[in-house]
């Protein structure tokens, strides 16, 4: 039986860090008792705590950590559908089920985040064109609404709270349990192909010359300005054929995860030292010199490919104690992101990596975040205020142009850039409302944007 115990928890950015009455249940009873309301505390779910600001925090209230609720309930070894409990992590499922030929359908940058997690803010993957998000791949949901009811929900079967659910960020009830699809392999190996592109341009034009790639992804270096303004590398891959899995290249990435992760380990991590604007103006032009110009083509292993970051463990520790902020949006155009990078670079704020990817025509309304366009994530060091007020300057361009935050990494952005970030938010909380009257589940993030209560 676990019992309640106040633990500092913080996001993945480690910014903001709060106190917070947690409990990690091992059955489903246990889940039942923590929606008690007699303390009248709200309650909400946290997974592996990925996403990176507030949106798996709940400062005065009950946290629900679901790791160790990680059944796998059933499986479907023709169709390759899947029952589990929501604790059950993505690398997991990889180390359960590629040995038989099957793969998550949708995978984020990390293999730490729970099938929960995954569907509370709807993750997007490399093959966001072609595959959409996670959510399109789940079938039913087992839900723990704040009244205390099991509800399943699917999409013929309570559609809108299934909808809502799906990057509902953890507000509309506990998934207890999710039903979703893995798709077949043949091999752990990916077959890449890279191409280093000079400028903003460039990118795009690479990007629709691999429009029928299942998956891309590029890193663009945030520092460089003028003529080689949003230049960087664009990856493409697939999963590589059975006579392929071998001849697998460590990626840059992995090469230097030993040094990394000494600093990391070390007492770098008490100060600043190890990034700052210096050394992330050198790592992003050793990055992209590493790569020749033009074209390469090679097999890799598939963690390299799609969890480079992974190779370094609590990677996130390398901004210092006072953290970082990803902030993430899709705009629709690449207009507007050259405006950002302009932005970016004249301010002098480094951002260390840096990722762009056009999405796909899928868009789920409600709280999801994907929708047409052009998605760019950045990492910056939390340079405190100077940097708040950049966001807020960029925030200013997302909105006018249509485009959106990613919540899930989302720590600041206010209440009015997220209403219209996100217009059918209304629509989204009717549901969330009917489902949770008494507004059981609540989060830091929720009560920022003003998405609980009444
Ligand atoms: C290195 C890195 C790379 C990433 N790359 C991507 C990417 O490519 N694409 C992408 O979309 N995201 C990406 N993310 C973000 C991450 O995938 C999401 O934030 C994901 O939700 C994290 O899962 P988690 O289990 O850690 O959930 P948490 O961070 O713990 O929770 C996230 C949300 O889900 C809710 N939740 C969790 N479990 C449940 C449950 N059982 N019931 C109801 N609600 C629940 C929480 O309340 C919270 O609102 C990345 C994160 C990192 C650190």
């Amino acid at each position: 039986m676990s019992h309640w115990t106040r633990k500092e928890l913080a996001g993945w950015g480690r910014y903001p860090v709060v106190d917070a009455c947690c409990r990690r249940p091992e059955r489903r009873s246990e889940v039942f008792d923590s929606l008690d309301q007699r303390d009248g505390q709200p309650v909400l779910a946290h997974g592996l705590g990925r996403s990176y600001g507030d949106a798996a925090l709940l400062s005065d209230g009950k946290v629900v950590l679901t790791r160790r609720l990680d059944r796998m309930l059933d499986f479907d070894a023709e169709t390759g559908r899947l029952r589990c409990e929501a604790g059950v992590t993505i690398g997991e499922l990889i180390d359960i089920f590629l040995p038989r030929g099957w793969f998550p359908p949708v995978v984020p940058g990390t293999q730490y985040v729970t099938v929960g997690g995954a569907i509370g803010c709807n993750i997007h993957g490399k093959n966001h064109v072609h595959a959409g998000c996670f959510g399109d791949h789940v079938r039913r949901i087992e839900l723990l609404c704040g009244n205390g009811e099991v509800v399943t929900c699917s999409r013929d079967e309570n559609e809108r709270l299934f909808w809502a659910t799906i990057g509902g960020m953890g507000l509309t009830g506990f998934i207890l349990s999710a039903e979703f699809e893995l798709y077949p392999v043949e091999s752990p190996a990916i077959e890449m192909e890279s191409v280093r592109f000079e400028n903003l341009d460039e990118f795009f034009d690479v990007s629709a010359a691999y429009a029928d790639s299942p998956m891309t992804v590029s890193w663009i270096d945030c520092v460089a300005s003028g003529d080689a303004l949003g230049r960087g590398i664009f990856m493409s891959g697939q999963h590589a054929d059975a006579s392929a899995a071998t001849g697998v290249e460590p990626s840059f990435l992995d090469r230097i995860a030993g040094v990394v992760q000494s600093a990391v380990d070390g007492r770098m991590l008490q100060s600043d030292l190890l990034l700052n604007k210096a050394s992330i103006r050198m790592f992003n032009e050793a990055y992209f010199r590493k790569h020749p110009p033009g074209h390469q083509q090679t097999i890799v292993d598939y963690e390299p490919f799609f969890f480079p970051l992974d190779a370094v463990d609590n990677w996130n520790f390398i901004y210092g104690p006072r953290g970082f902020l990803q902030y993430q949006v899709v705009v629709p155009d690449r207009e507007t992101i050259r405006e950002m990078l302009l932005e970016i670079t004249s301010c002098g704020m480094a951002s260390f990596l840096a990722v762009i990817k056009e999405f796909g025509d899928h868009d789920h309304g409600g709280l999801s975040f994907p929708k047409p366009g052009v998605t760019l994530a950045l990492d910056f060091p939390n340079y405190g205020d100077e940097l708040l007020r950049l966001l807020d300057r960029l925030d200013r361009l997302v909105v006018d142009t249509g485009g959106r935050v990613y919540l899930g990494k989302d720590a600041r952005v206010s209440r009015d850039n997220f209403r219209r970030m996100y217009p059918e938010w209304e629509q989204w909380k009717a549901v969330r409302d009917q489902w949770d009257p008494q507004q059981v589940f609540q989060s830091d993030l929720g009560r920022r944007l003003g998405l609980v209560g009444q």
